[in-house]
């Protein structure tokens, strides 16, 4: 773990599992209250200095950059080996890291001038919140760690992150080589179980709690910050859906909603989840998409020929199981998958669904797998309606061969990003966050930085009876 600069062993440790073989690969550490108590203590010390240099950070910041970018392929092998995902896509994990770095260094952080006559010069500017408390889930740890780290660093915050158990050493290893170019206690890390986690949340040090995961622990996220009114933003899960018009080429579209689908082995937030198509296209797509599904290759990260991995850990696994087993016991068909793969690990054959039901669980709940539900429509009406008849809104997307009219359907999608002709098109200045139960509060561009600060309006009075009674009783 890396706390005050340090790099701090544990006395226990917990196994780290390798999804490709099932086996544990390697031990992280299990950090106590004390060290817990430490690593926050040393990010409130750091703080009153960093928070002072703006010009230092976004240095700091720049830095961090090449650090990552140096240390790709030092990295992406220790992700695939505890996520699972292909070494490429690991690679772009961590190179995405060091963008966002970049992009929030270079950011501009405005304080506008709202008055300025002979009365007052008034002005809002942000301040820093303090320290503050980053949770990551296992699907990307680094991406999602530095969609945290490089707005809330910017801000003048210093932070304590806490990775996945499942995905604990990448984040450890990263924050420990990005020491050498930080103030001792900016930035820490400490890993450990769910407790840890919600031994942070309770913690009385952090003013801000980010949390990346799943819809039920973000609500106990949110009830352990109430007491203290810590500030969260909350990602949590989501069951997107792709509505395909009537107007669609089948085999273009199938294509890319496949890439949205089956990203990171659909272990993603925001993939498509759920497919709504017009019944004068069904079995076109349906067929197009079993045939991408049927020749993906399937394998270890670490081989380069694999495009998907396995599934990250065993209760995922068994989740997706289970879901897929009870859309078949309910009356769906794998057209394609649709069983665990004979070998070990955690792999799960990529499959298609029909004959899905909308009350069935995997329609209804969040797969977050390699097995996609594909449902027909009579009118587009439907299928706005069966689209936002749901508590999650992360994302949505529509696809047409005519883009505006996809837009018109995209607008009535409940969700915090609406894609047309396009999904998982995200990037460091667009704002990415859910509405409903799929979050509270957005990441990324300037509306995430600010979620890393409050606002301060500065009044500075200019007329001679600034501090008369009159005004001050207005004022309260
Ligand atoms: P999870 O909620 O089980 O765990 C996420 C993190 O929270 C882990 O670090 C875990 O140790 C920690 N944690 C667990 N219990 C806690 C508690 N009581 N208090 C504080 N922290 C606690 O989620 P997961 O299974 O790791 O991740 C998958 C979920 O994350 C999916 O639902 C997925 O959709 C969601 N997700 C959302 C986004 C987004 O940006 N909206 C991105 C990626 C993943």
């Amino acid at each position: 773990m890396s706390i005050g600069g340090d790099a701090v062993a544990a006395t226990s440790t917990f196994g780290v599992i390798n999804p490709s073989t099932g086996e544990v690969f390697a031990r992280a550490p299990e950090c106590t209250k004390d060290q817990l108590d430490a690593a926050f203590r040393s990010a409130q010390s750091a703080y009153s200095s960093w928070r002072s240099d703006e010009d230092e950070r976004r240095k700091s910041l720049l830095a961090m950059a090449d650090v990552l970018f140096n240390s790709i392929n030092d990295i992406a092998p220790l992700l695939t080996s505890e996520q699972g995902k292909p070494v490429a896509n690991a690679a772009g994990e961590v190179f995405a890291a060091g963008i966002w770095c970049q992009y929030f260094a270079n950011l501009e952080t405005p304080s506008p001038v709202i008055q300025d006559d002979g009365d007052a010069l008034v002005q809002v500017v942000r301040r820093p919140l303090g320290v503050v408390a980053a949770i990551t889930p296992w699907n990307f740890p680094l991406t999602l760690a530095f969609w945290k780290i490089a707005p809330a660093l910017l801000a003048g915050n210093t932070v304590v992150i806490k990775p996945s158990p499942f995905t604990p050493l990448s984040t450890l290893k990263v924050i420990e080589l990005l020491q050498e170019v930080l103030p001792a206690g900016v930035l820490n890390a400490v890993s450990g179980g769910d407790e840890l986690g919600a031994w942070m949340t309770a913690h009385p040090v952090p003013r801000k709690i980010s949390f990346t995961g799943s819809i039920e622990t973000g609500k106990k996220v949110a009830q352990s910050a109430a007491p203290d009114l810590k500030r969260v933003t909350l990602e949590l899960g989501g069951n997107d859906p792709a509505i395909i018009l009537d107007d669609a080429d089948p085999q273009l579209v199938a294509k890319a909603i496949f890439g949205g689908a089956f990203n990171n082995n659909g272990q993603v937030c925001s993939a498509i989840k759920r497919v709504y198509v017009p019944e004068s296209l069904y079995d076109d797509v349906v067929d197009a998409l079993a045939g991408y599904a049927s020749a993906v290759k399937v394998g270890d990260g670490l081989d380069p020929e694999s495009k998907l991995g396995p599934i990250n850990n065993a209760p995922q696994f068994k989740r997706v199981k289970e879901l897929v087993a009870d859309a078949l016991s309910n009356g769906a068909t794998a057209v394609t998958g649709g069983h665990a793969m004979d070998r070990p690990g955690y792999f799960f054959e990529p499959t298609i669904l029909t004959g899905v039901n909308e009350g069935t669980r995997i329609v209804a709940e969040e797969q977050f797998g390699p097995a996609l539900p594909i449902m027909s429509y009579k009118s587009v009406d439907d299928a706005i309606e069966r689209a936002n008849a749901t508590n999650f809104g992360l994302s949505g997307s529509v696809w047409s061969a005519d883009p505006d009219r996809a837009a018109t359907i995209a607008a009535q999608l409940d969700c915090g990003t609406a894609w047309i002709n396009t999904h998982l098109a995200l990037g460091p200045g667009q704002p990415f966050g859910g509405h409903k139960w799929s979050g509270i509060g957005v990441e990324n561009g300037p509306w995430g930085l600010s979620e890393f600060s409050e606002v301060q309006a500065v009044y500075r009075s200019r007329t001679a009876d600034g501090l008369n009674i009159t005004t001050a009783e207005t004022v309260s």
